[in-house]
C-alpha cells in the first residue's frame, strides 16, 4: 500500500515480505545483470543541472542532464553559499562539533540556523538534527507513547512511519480528509493523545497535502497535527516558506518537521514548534540528545541557503517557470502524471518492464531519472520520476519532453 511503509510494517505476514524482499532481489540482480542502473556519480561538474556518470558498461565518464536531485533551487552549486563556508568555517575547524548538542555540541553557528527555521516557519522555536530521517524519527518516538496513537496519510514518509514503530498507529487514504475523519472516529475514545501525520508535498507523487480540510477534521476531534516540510520548503508558498504559508496557516499547524537536504541543498534535519515541545524534545528525542550536532560547514550552508530562498524570489520563479512547461508537456502527450503540482512528476505507467526500459532509453539519452518499481510503490502505480530544478533551460527541458514523448510512443505508453 503505502509508498514507504512495506519496509516497516511489523504486521505484514511472513509470506508477504518474502515475496517482497523476493521481488527486490530480483530488481537488483536484473539491474545488475544489465548493469544499466549502476551509474555513479562522479561529480556536478559545477554545472547545475549537469552530472557526470561514470558509465558502468564502458567505464566512460559521461555527462546527463540530472533530473534525479531534490536540489530544485540549485543551491548545492550556489558561489554565495561556497563563499561563505570557506569565509566562516575556519573559526569551527574540521566542521566536527565535538558532541552532543546538550553537551558540548552547541555553537552561535547552529542557534542562528534554528532561529532562522522557526522565523521563516513561523514558530516560536526549532531545533536542528544531523538528518531529516533523525528529525522525523526521533520527534514521533519522544512524542507517541503507550496510550498514544500516530495517524498517518498511507503515502507518507518512510521517516516519519518509523517513528512509531512498535507503537499504535493506523493510517488514511491519502490526502482523505473523510478517510481521515472516518480513522479519527474509530479512535475518538482509546487513546490520550492522538497525533495526524502528513508530508506537505508528497515525495513520489509531488502533489500537495489537502492541509485545511485535514486540519479542520483534525482539530474536530482534538488531535495534533505533524506536516513534514521535506518537498515544500523552497518549493511553495511566500519565497518558499512551504505549505502553512501556501495555505496562510502558519501558526495552525502543531509541529514542522523537514530536511535541510533538498532545496536548501546541505544536510540536515529540523522540527519547529512551541518552545514548550521543542523543549520537551530536547530533553526526549533520541537521535537528537544521543547523536552529535551537524557538520558545521553544512550548518552555514543551510543557513546562508535559507538567507538566500526568503530574500530572493528570481530561483524560485525559475523553478516554476520550469515546472509548468514540464506538466504542459507531460500533460498535452497524454502521460499519467497523477496529481502532480510541484517540482515532481511521477511518470506513471504501472508496469515494472516499461519503467525499466523507459528509463534505460533515457539514461542512453543521457537524461537521468529514478525508476520507481513495486514494492516501492503499488504495482499499478510504478512509475518513472523525474525532479525539475530551476537552472534548467528552455532548450534542454525541451530535448527532454520530446525525448520522452518519442520514447512513449515507441514503447506505446502515450499513443
Ligand atoms: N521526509 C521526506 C518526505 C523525504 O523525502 C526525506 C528524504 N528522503 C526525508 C524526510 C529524510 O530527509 P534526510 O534525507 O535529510 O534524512
Amino acid at each position: 500500500y503505502s509508498l514507504y511503509n512495506f519496509t516497516g510494517d511489523p504486521k505484514l505476514e511472513h509470506a508477504e515480505w518474502a515475496s517482497r524482499i523476493d521481488m527486490m532481489n530480483s530488481w537488483f540482480t536484473d539491474m545488475r545483470r544489465k548493469n544499466r542502473f549502476l551509474y555513479e556519480r562522479q561529480s556536478q561538474n559545477g554545472s547545475k543541472v549537469l552530472t557526470k556518470v561514470k558509465d558502468p558498461d564502458t567505464g566512460e565518464i559521461r555527462e546527463m542532464l540530472n533530473f534525479a536531485s531534490n536540489d530544485y533551487l540549485n543551491m548545492t552549486q550556489n558561489p554565495e553559499i561556497w563563499g561563505r563556508i570557506q569565509r566562516e568555517s575556519v573559526k569551527y575547524g574540521s566542521g566536527g562539533a565535538g558532541g552532543v548538542p546538550l553537551l558540548s555540541g552547541s555553537m552561535d553557528i547552529i542557534e542562528k540556523l534554528q532561529i532562522k527555521i522557526a522565523e521563516m516557519k513561523g514558530m516560536q522555536s526549532s531545533i536542528v538534527y544531523s538528518s531529516g530521517y533523525g528529525a522525523n524519527y526521533g520527534t514521533i518516538s519522544a512524542l507517541i507513547g503507550k496510550k498514544d496513537i500516530a495517524i498517518y496519510d498511507m503515502f507518507a514518509h518512510a521517516s516519519l512511519i518509523d517513528g512509531s514503530r512498535g507503537s499504535n498507529k493506523k493510517f488514511f487514504q491519502h490526502n482523505s480528509p473523510e478517510s481521515l475523519e472516518k480513522v479519527l472516529k474509530s479512535v475518538q475514545n482509546d487513546y490520550i493523545n492522538k497525533l495526524v501525520i502528513l508530508d506537505g508535498v508528497y515525495s513520489m507523487d509531488g502533489d500537495i497535502a489537502r492541509l485545511p480540510e485535514i486540519l479542520d477534521v483534525a482539530h474536530f476531534y482534538g488531535a495534533w497535527v505533524l506536516v513534514d516540510e521535506a518537498h515544500a520548503t523552497g518549493v511553495i508558498g511566500e519565497n518558499g516558506k512551504g505549505t502553512l504559508s501556501h495555505f496562510n496557516l502558519e501558526g495552525k499547524v502543531d509541529i514542522v518537521t523537514g530536511t535541510l537536504s533538498k532545496a536548501v541543498g546541505s544536510v540536515g534535519g529540523y522540527v519547529t514548534g512551541s518552545e514548550k515541545l521543542i523543549n520537551y524534545l530536547k530533553y526526549t528525542s533520541r537521535s537528537y540528545m544521543f547523536s552529535t550536532s551537524p557538520f558545521i560547514p553544512s550548518v552555514i550552508a543551510s543557513l546562508q541557503a535559507l538567507e538566500l530562498i526568503t530574500d530572493n524570489k528570481a530561483p524560485i520563479d525559475a523553478l516554476w517557470k520550469n515546472i509548468h512547461y514540464v506538466k504542459k508537456r507531460l500533460q498535452d502527450a497524454g502521460f499519467d502524471i497523477g496529481n502532480a503540482e510541484t517540482a515532481i512528476f511521477p511518470i506513471i505507467i504501472g508496469d515494472d518492464v516499461l519503467v525499466k526500459e523507459m528509463t534505460y532509453r533515457l539514461h542512453e539519452k543521457n537524461i537521468f531519472v529514478n525508476p520507481v518499481p513495486y514494492p516501492a510503490v503499488p504495482r499499478k502505480l510504478t512509475r518513472v520520476r523525474l525532479s525539475i530544478t530551476a537552472g534548467f533551460t528552455k532548450e534542454q527541458l525541451k530535448y527532454t519532453m520530446d525525448t520522452i514523448v518519442e520514447i512513449g510512443k515507441e514503447l506505446k505508453i502515450i499513443s
